[in-house]
């Protein structure tokens, strides 16, 4: 219920994709590519032969009090009019940062240019993951998850925050979709009491079960889902052959929490 494709930061194309997909024993999916659904249409396409369902969905990127806060739109009709538009206003903000990061890396001594992450990217929605792997490329560092550690992740020194969306904001958008927008990765807000100011914006999910996630936490998060009447999802958020360590199919849930994801939206 979380893959990424080359729309956005993955590696992997829907065809890839699927075919991994089938490999894992998986009988329904989730794209949820960051602030675009133009992967979704191919991945249907290469999802029809191989009989695996296909739930249409985002990851949004928000952000609230400094921090970026994903939130998964499932269930959406991404084919309203108008929403085009909206994503390619924040299409161009992703383009900005990008060039904002790039100016920070060369402050520090790395000679990265916009361009060259642009023409990996193509015409992806860009991001750091991108960066990441040219940086790789470059040998300035020896991983991406390096890339993140030292320099681009949250709190290093070439971090821009830089997103348009607040949670608010976002979490309508997934509305006005007719999508159910549900708060990705809790732990990586580090802070549980925003899940309650959350709930009050319309979110109405948490991803309890995630690579990331102890037990202890995936738990925590079922109990919080329950308290507030929350759907629960969850997924691998596989990105291709940039995050070895998220193999598709490596968190599973049962199809009964899609079930209870449709129920939802039929409410
Ligand atoms: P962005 O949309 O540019 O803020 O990039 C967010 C994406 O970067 C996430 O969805 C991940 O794909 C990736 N990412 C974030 N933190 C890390 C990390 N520590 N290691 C590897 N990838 C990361
Ligand atoms: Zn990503
Ligand atoms: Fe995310
Ligand atoms: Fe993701």
């Amino acid at each position: 219920m979380h893959l990424h494709t080359v729309y956005s930061d993955s590696t992997y194309t829907p065809e890839e994709l699927m075919r991994e997909a089938k490999c894992a024993g998986l009988s329904a999916v989730a794209i949820v590519d960051h602030d675009t659904v133009e992967g979704i249409s191919p991945v249907e396409a290469a999802a029809k032969k191989i009989d695996i369902e296909v739930i249409p969905g985002i990851e949004l990127t928000a952000q609230h009090q400094g921090k970026e806060v994903h939130l998964l739109g499932y269930l959406i009709d991404y084919q309203k009019k108008g929403l085009r538009e909206k994503l390619d206003s924040l299409w161009r903000i992703r383009v900005e940062r990008v060039h904002k990061i790039a100016g920070k890396l060369k402050a520090l001594g790395l000679n990265l240019e916009a361009e060259e992450v642009f023409a990996l990217a193509k015409n992806a929605t860009v991001g750091r993951l991108h960066i990441a792997r040219i940086m790789v490329n470059k040998g300035m560092v020896s991983s991406t998850s390096e890339a993140f550690r030292k320099y681009i992740g949250e709190d290093c020194p070439a971090y821009v925050l830089g997103f348009r969306l607040s949670v608010l904001e976002a979490t309508q958008l997934i509305q006005d979709l007719g999508g159910i927008a549900v708060l990705a990765h809790p732990y990586s807000l580090n802070n549980n009491y925003l899940i309650p100011e959350f709930v009050d914006y319309g979110i109405e999910g948490l991803e309890a079960y995630y690579p990331e996630h102890t037990p202890a936490m995936t738990n925590l998060y079922l109990d919080l889902a329950q308290k507030f009447n929350l759907v629960v999802t969850g997924g691998s958020d596989c990105h291709g052959q940039t995050k070895p360590g998220a193999k598709i199919g490596s968190v599973k849930i049962p199809y009964a929490l899609v079930e209870k994801l449709k129920e939802r939206k039929e409410k």
